[in-house]
């Protein structure tokens, strides 16, 4: 059975320790920032192929009440990736799973997508997460820490975390560990739920309305009533043909 990175957002302060964690883990680069300008603390802007974590900021009324939610936003390593699903019509060994793991890899490869191919991909993803270094043409975002799993360590994100917000695990202890915080939560927060915990390795634990963290928070707001399964066979199909 695959692992799991269980998020509970009720405990995230923001910290970004994770953030650089991440960075430092991977070697990338520092970007030049400009906070003052755009307004939030959320920093940098957006992901990016230095960043493949970013804690996304939303600042919202409620009641009168202003809420101020943090989301460590990555890769959900999805059970059935909609961006491998895609990257293989054109390079199959370009984008791979880890059945071990559960982890979902962009190789070296992946420079050989056109920027068209990079688009395809980036839109079949549910969660807006693929990223292109214009430069070397390569795509990037969170690799699960795959090498650090390998070796018998967590994911450097969620070996950093200081308020236990981030928990790793073997899926079926960290689904566990998910219904009974949220079991725990709902009784002071109704509007807390799962995000899509059937389809992805990275579940969050919302403790408010999905979109009252991001656009791309549940894969649900998109597809309607479809299920992310479903989603992805219709989603396929022109491809395959085109291909074909
Ligand atoms: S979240 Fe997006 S990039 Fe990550 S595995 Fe799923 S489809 Fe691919
Ligand atoms: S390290 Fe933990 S508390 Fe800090 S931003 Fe990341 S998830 Fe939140």
């Amino acid at each position: 059975m695959p692992n799991t990175i269980l998020i509970d957002t009720s405990r995230c302060t923001a910290c970004r320790g994770c953030q650089i964690a991440c960075k430092e883990w991977h070697e990338l680069p520092a970007n030049k920032t400009t906070q003052y300008k755009w307004g939030s603390h959320q920093n940098p802007q957006d992901l990016n192929p230095n960043n493949y974590k970013l804690v996304r900021f939303s600042e919202h009324l409620d009641k009168g009440v202003v809420r101020w939610n943090f989301f460590p936003d990555q890769c959900r390593h999805c059970d059935v990736p909609p961006c491998k699903e895609v990257g293989d019509i054109y390079h199959e060994e370009a984008i791979l799973k880890d059945e071990k793991t559960g982890a979902v890899l962009f190789t070296d490869k992946t420079k050989k997508f056109s920027k068209k191919q990079f688009l395809e991909i980036k839109d079949s993803c549910p969660y807006d997460i693929p990223r292109r270094n214009e430069k070397s043409g390569l795509l990037s975002k969170c690799t699960m820490c795959n090498d650090r799993v390998h070796n018998g360590m967590p994911p450097a994100c969620v070996k950093v975390c200081p308020t236990g917000a981030m928990q790793f695990g073997e899926r079926s202890a960290m689904l566990k560990l998910a219904n009974s915080r949220l079991a725990t939560l709902k009784k002071d927060w109704p509007e807390a739920k799962l995000a899509d915990p059937e389809d992805v390795n990275v579940i969050y634990l919302l403790i408010d309305k999905p979109e009252n963290y991001h656009e791309f928070t549940v894969a649900e707001a998109n597809l309607g009533p479809m299920s992310k399964k479903q989603f992805l066979a219709t989603l396929a199909r022109p491809f395959k043909a085109m291909k074909a």
